[in-house]
């Protein structure tokens, strides 16, 4: 092991909470700083007073043997959700396929897909290693040791705050947030030019919820399946939330609209949205019933299209690495290896 350092992580996802909780585990301290009042990042839950909408990641796989052992030291987070199988719509809503059975098991973490990262970061809480609100504007030279960094923060009601004395900074956000930091950091340029390869799209959410599904005589709404990819132009993926472990019984459904979709209607009034992403997924489902509650979310860095290729970036020398899902792929499984494999680089 190296001697104890002090290293400050950007971000609160679950790239960022694994690498924290690793080198915690390695003896170094750590703070974390995340913009959001809440941890999780793209594995988020948002609530309706109809029950909760996994807005980002849907559910996860797991292959790594190192990511099933951080998975087991909190065994009753995660359950598996059986989506039975995943449809495969033509463009008219038609299953074009026969249900695929899904290959590995789906998990989700319950009550919502953001408890995971919430309960794998509650040690760090608890040590007061987090600094929740505070968005991390540049990254300098620490003006009192020029070995070290320091961070210039915005918080709520635009106070601003400068943390110093980091022997390391992580950036586990998404790349265009991290090139956006490394611009204007000494020392980054090597850096910035090996994510010039990677590309994410975004992706436009919706959210409906159908409480009359709920009255007598009637079990669910539309269609017998759970979860579906979609090959109609607007919507990519379907899920219904009310069919994972552990959520409210009410109909709730989430909708992904295509990569090329939400491109295009990157920058519309999420009202119009709303209104184009419901009316195709009447089309898809064959559902008119009006919601009675319905919500957009945009992301702007959803799925990565073109990957770095390695799990991480370190540079020791500098004092500066990089991890998230876009290093190695688009999934929650990548993003905790990149993580992990960085923590275990610096340690
Ligand atoms: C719509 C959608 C559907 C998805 N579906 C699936 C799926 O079904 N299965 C699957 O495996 N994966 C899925 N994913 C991908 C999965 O969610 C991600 O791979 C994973 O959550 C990424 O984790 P991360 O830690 O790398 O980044 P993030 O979760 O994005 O975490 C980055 C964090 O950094 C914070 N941050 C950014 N900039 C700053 C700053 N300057 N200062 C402070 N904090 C900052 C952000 O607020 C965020 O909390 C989906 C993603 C989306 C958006």
């Amino acid at each position: 092991m190296t001697a104890p350092r002090h290293i400050a992580i950007v971000g609160a996802g679950i790239a960022a909470v694994t690498c924290a909780r690793t080198l915690v585990q390695a003896g170094h301290r750590v703070t974390v700083f995340e913009k959001s009042h809440t941890v999780g990042g793209r594995m988020a839950t948002r609530n309706s007073a109809f029950g909760t909408f996994d807005t980002g990641a849907q559910y996860f796989t797991v292959r790594d043997p190192r990511f099933v052992q951080a998975l087991q030291t909190t065994p009753t987070v995660c359950k598996r959700w059986s989506a039975n199988t995943v449809q495969v719509l033509d463009e008219h809503g038609r299953v074009a396929a026969a249900g695929l059975p899904p290959r590995e098991p789906h998990w989700v973490a319950s009550p919502g897909m953001s408890a995971l990262v919430r309960r794998w970061a509650q040690p760090l809480a608890a040590a007061q290693s987090m600094e929740m609100q505070t968005h991390v504007t540049a990254i300098e030279r620490d003006s009192l040791n020029k070995t070290q960094w320091q961070l210039r923060t915005t918080g709520t009601g635009d106070s601003t705050h400068v943390y110093g004395g980091f022997d390391a900074v992580v950036l586990a956000v998404p790349v265009a947030q991290a090139r956006a930091l490394l611009e204007h950091t000494p020392k980054a340029a090597d850096l910035l030019k090996k994510t010039a390869s990677v590309t994410v799209s975004p992706c436009w959410t919706l959210m409906l919820a159908f409480p009359q599904a709920m009255q007598p005589g009637m079990s669910a709404l539309g269609p017998q399946w759970n979860a579906a990819r979609s090959t109609h132009h607007r919507i990519a993926w379907l899920t219904r939330e009310s069919s994972k472990p552990g959520r409210g019984a009410v109909e709730r459904w989430t909708v992904q609209a295509s990569a090329a979709w939400s491109q295009e209607h990157l920058h519309d009034d999420p009202q119009r949205v709303q209104a184009k992403l419901t009316k195709a997924f009447a089309e898809v489902t064959g559902i008119r019933a009006e919601p009675a509650h319905a919500d957009t979310k945009r992301w702007l860095y959803a799925k990565t299209d073109t990957p770095l290729g390695k799990s991480h970036l370190w540079d020791r020398k500098a004092g500066l690495g990089l991890c998230g899902d876009w290093c190695l792929g688009h999934r929650v499984e990548d993003a905790f290896v990149s993580g992990l494999e960085l923590a275990l680089a610096i340690a």
